[in-house]
């Protein structure tokens, strides 16, 4: 049986990273960069009023009050032509152009306006460069701002418009096949039957794959049969993705099918991880193109997808594969069988700020609601079957929209 170790580096070993594409500003939001952005122009473009007020030359202002004439009116998205001379102001708006001759800006709050529109009284003190946001001041022409791999988001958008770029080369989003299997499977919108269960793993892979910024294509829900599974598989291979995800019918009941469907249609690496919850876990290639069959199991589809997809697929965007983990105090007595243990936990803030993790209550591989609960998976390490009150862990916080 493979450690988790082991066998998370040997599907890291069957991805690369995905070529690239241009994609419009806006669709590149969670995408990720393929190469870095460097600043074709300065921003701001050039030397602006921070404030509604006067352009004026610092020399100016030494002595006040002081009466100035009024030569000109910049509002913003004009060019001045003007310049202006000692003794002499523009009328001025936020975003404007500082116009030549001028180095100051008085606020409208520092002036009295005069009832002829071509005076204005400066009532404060100021100096050279106030209220001016001068060219370069946030972006210099030539700057590296963003590297490959970063995932974009709103304000990345923003500086990529304010630099002119309105098409972005971003990682080609990984396409990821997802079935479920199992005769015991209703839609959501079924009546209930006896014996028979709610699919959720339908949903829950498609949008953990989602979530990380690839894209599901989801294949719908094979029977307990070989030719039901192989079916799936075929026609995923005919879609041509990245990676073929199943879940259910990994373990060793007599309908768990998908191993030797498997064997049939290509190669098997493991079929069983070190893990808890998720010990029956299949990886493989079908006609070439990476497969792992992920547990049934509500929970263990989703720890082990968190575990050993989620890299994979940051792997084929360019990201880095490891996980962020922190370190965290354990609230109670824990018990693990040995097995790598991912329990599901709440954190709480106790004395000092430090976070305490406890469990969320029933750690059943088939209960939801102890990941619906959960802020985080707390892991206790492999060989290690109790953990008390005050030891020392790590965990794997939540993040975003994923786990
Ligand atoms: P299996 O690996 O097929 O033995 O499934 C393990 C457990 O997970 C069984 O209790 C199944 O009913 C349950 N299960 C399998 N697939 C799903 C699914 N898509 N949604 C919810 N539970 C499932
Ligand atoms: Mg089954």
């Amino acid at each position: 049986m493979r450690s988790v170790q082991e066998a998370l580096q040997e599907i890291l070993t069957a991805f690369k990273v995905n070529t690239a594409e241009y994609v419009p500003l806006l669709e590149a939001l969670g995408r990720t960069l393929a190469g870095q952005v460097i600043a074709k122009n300065d921003l701001p473009l050039f030397d602006n009023s921070s404030m509604d007020g006067y352009a004026v030359r610092a020399e100016d202002l030494v002595t006040v009050p002081s009466t100035l004439q009024v030569v000109a009116d910049i509002p913003a998205g004009t060019a001045p032509n003007v310049e202006i001379g000692a003794g002499q102001a523009a009328r001025i708006m936020t975003g404007a152009a500082i116009p030549p001759g001028a180095d100051t800006v008085v606020p409208v709050e520092d002036v009295r306006e005069a009832d002829s529109s071509a005076e204005v009284k400066i009532l404060k003190r100021g100096k050279k460069g106030d209220f001016i946001r001068p060219r370069g001041e946030d972006v210099k022409t030539g700057e590296a701002l963003l590297a490959a791999g970063h995932v974009l988001r709103p304000q990345d958008l923003g500086l990529l418009a304010g630099l002119g770029i309105s098409r972005v080369l971003v990682i080609k989003k990984p396409r990821v096949a997802v079935f479920s299997t199992g005769d015991e499977l209703l839609m959501p919108d079924d009546p209930i039957v006896p014996g028979k269960i709610r699919d959720m793993n339908s949903f829950t892979i498609p949008a953990m794959v989602m979530s990380l910024g690839a894209e599901p294509i989801f294949l719908g829900v094979a029977r307990d049969t070989v030719e039901s599974v192989r079916e799936k598989l075929l026609l995923a291979v005919e879609q041509g993705v990245d990676l073929i995800l199943s879940s259910a019918g990994v373990s060793v009941g007599t309908h768990d099918v998908v191993k030797s469907v498997m064997e049939s249609l290509g190669t098997i690496g493991f079929w069983r991880v070190n893990i808890r919850p998720g010990k029956p876990l299949a990886y493989g290639n079908v006609k070439g193109i990476p497969f792992i069959g992920l547990p049934g199991n509500p929970v263990s589809s989703l720890v082990t997808f968190e575990v050993f997809v989620r890299p994979a697929i940051l792997k084929m965007l360019g990201q880095p594969t490891e996980a962020r983990e922190i370190e965290v105090m354990v609230g109670e007595h824990m018990v693990s069988d040995g097995r790598e243990s991912y329990i599901r936990v709440i954190l709480r803030r106790g004395d000092g700020g430090r976070l305490i993790a406890f469990s969320t209550g029933t750690q059943s591989s088939g209960a939801i609601s102890s990941l619906v609960k959960a802020d985080a998976l707390l892991v206790i390490p492999v060989g290690v079957t109790v953990v008390n009150q005050g030891d020392f862990l790590k965990a794997r916080p939540f993040a975003g929209i994923g786990l």
